[in-house]
């Protein structure tokens, strides 16, 4: 299907592709037993320059958006998804810099993070504080040049060995939701350690830390926006990023179906190719049919929050303002719905296809050496992170009864 995107976006597409059939279809077995970061397979991305394709040029990006970012994480989640999330990861963590960042944060972080030699990483949930992030229970509090912060994240993607961190905390727990603040944390912070490190059902090669401060100075300077911004900072990154995650789910279903139609295309039974048997052909047509209207939601919304950002993003680096300021100046709407809706879809039809996948493929499907049962275990957790699906309907549901109530008054 062609949908309209630019020679650059291609391009991206192509090298992407290329990347995941050369780089890391063949290690990607390895690192998912071995649960080790592929830091061979990260200087490949770097030197392929797929870090910072969403990033502005002038820190090095190559001055696309959202759907730049989505179309990477597709296609190397095509062939792992857990080392895909090594770019949409840190792309997690580098969203609340460029939109909330003031000029010297941006300075100061987005050039490594373009290039891949920072990777950055998000840490708002902690044990208590999961899909009610508003319950967290880390401080942050100022003292003369620095905040201190204390307590504790757990489910860090790309804990340990990501260098920078945002980070969120409580300046003023009386204020509840209003109290949130968020920082930049970077890794060697005197105070700042990892704990736990998780043993996972999927996306092993990406690792998953708990996070720990204690009487941890960050320099007051590291303060992303303003005291009190905390959820909005976190609202606004996961507008733009559950349609990476959405990206991902994606990825894994092309990966699964990719896969599957190669082994049920030639392995015969009853004197026949599998794929000829009409049960299993109306599998293959149903995956099929999902992932690209999956993909039609996705690219249409990526397009359509790309279009409305720019404006935001060029002027803030124009005049070295803030990119939510611009959003709120020029009176930008939120992809809120649209985004989870992105996420909701993609990730149920990466779930789908991928066990149909495994059925479609009878035996051999079950085993490890044949790949397709990881994309089944790696599609589990599109479901779960940055906000479950259930969440995500919570959402969905919200903004359709707004819509509707502020549309009847109009
Ligand atoms: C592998 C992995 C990587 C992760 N990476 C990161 C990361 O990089 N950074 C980070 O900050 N976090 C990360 N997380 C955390 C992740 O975002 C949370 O696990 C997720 O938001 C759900 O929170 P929870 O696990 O506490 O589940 P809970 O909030 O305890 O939810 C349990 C169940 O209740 C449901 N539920 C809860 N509230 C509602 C409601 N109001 N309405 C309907 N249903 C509800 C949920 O949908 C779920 O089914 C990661 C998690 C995993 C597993």
């Amino acid at each position: 299907m062609d949908y309209g995107l630019t020679d650059q976006q291609n391009e991206i597409v192509k090298l992407a592709y290329q990347v995941a059939r050369e780089k890391i279809r063949p290690v990607r077995e390895r690192y998912d037993q071995s649960e080790e970061f592929p830091w061979p397979v990260v200087e490949e991305l770097r030197q392929a320059d797929l870090f910072g394709v969403y990033l502005p040029e002038k820190y090095g990006g190559m001055g696309g958006g959202t759907l730049d970012l989505c179309l990477v994480v597709e296609q190397l989640s095509r062939a792992c998804a857990g080392i895909a999330l090594c770019v949409a990861g840190s792309g997690l963590g580098t969203m609340p810099i460029l939109l909330f960042g003031n000029e010297a944060q941006r300075q100061k972080w987005l050039p490594g993070l373009a290039s891949g030699k920072l990777i950055g990483a998000f840490a708002i949930t902690e044990a208590e504080a999961g899909s009610d992030a508003t319950a967290m229970k880390t401080t942050a509090k100022l003292e003369g040049d620095h905040y201190v912060l204390n307590g504790s994240k757990c489910f860090i993607s790309g804990g340990e060995v990501a260098q920078t961190y945002v980070v969120f905390a409580t300046t003023n727990p009386a204020r509840g939701a209003r109290g949130i603040a968020a920082f930049v944390v970077e890794k060697g912070t005197p105070g700042f350690t990892f704990g736990k490190k998780e043993h996972k059902m999927g996306i092993r090669a990406n690792p998953t830390y708990e996070l720990l401060f204690r009487d941890c100075r960050v320099p007051k300077e590291n303060l992303l926006y303003k005291e009190g911004y905390g959820l909005f900072v976190a609202q606004s990154t996961f507008d733009m990023s559950r349609p990476g995650v959405a990206s991902q789910a994606l990825g894994i279903a092309q990966g699964a179906l990719d896969e599957t139609l190669a082994y049920v295309r030639v392995r015969k039974q009853f004197g026949q190719t599998v794929a000829s048997l009409q049960a299993i052909s109306h599998m293959l047509a149903d995956c099929a049919t999902s992932i690209e209207a999956s993909r039609a939601l996705l690219y249409a919304t990526g397009k359509a929050m790309d279009a409305a950002v720019k404006p935001a993003i060029d002027a803030a680096m124009a005049g070295g303002t803030i990119v939510f300021d611009e959003i709120n100046r020029i009176k930008i709407r939120r992809y809120t719905k649209e985004s989870a809706m992105c996420k909701v879809l993609c990730s149920d039809t990466a779930m789908k296809v991928a066990v149909d996948c495994v059925q479609m493929c009878g035996g051999v499907g079950y085993m490890r050496d044949f790949h397709v049962e990881k994309f089944m275990r790696d599609a589990k957790i599109t479901q779960i992170y940055e906000g479950t699906n259930q969440i995500q309907r919570n959402e969905i549901a919200a903004m359709l009864i707004k819509e509707t109530a502020s549309s009847q008054r109009a």
